[in-house]
């Protein structure tokens, strides 16, 4: 067994893991101390104001990690690809109802479902 010292904002190199949740593939270390999963897939400058604009954090990929991409960071060039976004899983499971409909807005398709 190795125990591993402690590190203060400690950034790791990322590695390749699965999303338990989602299955798609993502990239995980700690970027700062502060642990980050990112999708794969690089994004635009576009598709990234649009992202930090709603919440959600994005990062710049190096070989020795992830580097938290806050807005003086956004501004420089050197940190300007390629740029990952924070995962997210998609398709939010809906709740749906447990009271049933009116009967009178019931139908049934031909496969048997309730629509
Ligand atoms: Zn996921």
């Amino acid at each position: 067994m190795t125990l591993r010292a402690f590190r203060y904002l400690e950034t790791t190199a990322p590695v390749v893991h699965t999303c338990w949740r989602c299955g798609r593939p993502i990239l995980y270390g700690l970027a700062e101390g502060i642990p980050a999963r990112v999708d794969i897939t690089p994004i635009s400058s576009a598709v990234e104001a649009a992202y930090t604009a709603a919440g959600r954090a994005t990062y710049t990929l190096r070989r020795s990690g992830l580097i938290h991409r806050d807005q003086s960071r956004r501004s420089d060039p050197s940190l300007a690809s390629p740029v990952l976004a924070a995962h997210q899983c998609p398709g939010r499971p809906e709740q749906l109802s447990l009271m049933s409909a009116p009967a009178d807005q019931l139908q049934i398709d031909f496969t048997g479902r309730t629509v």
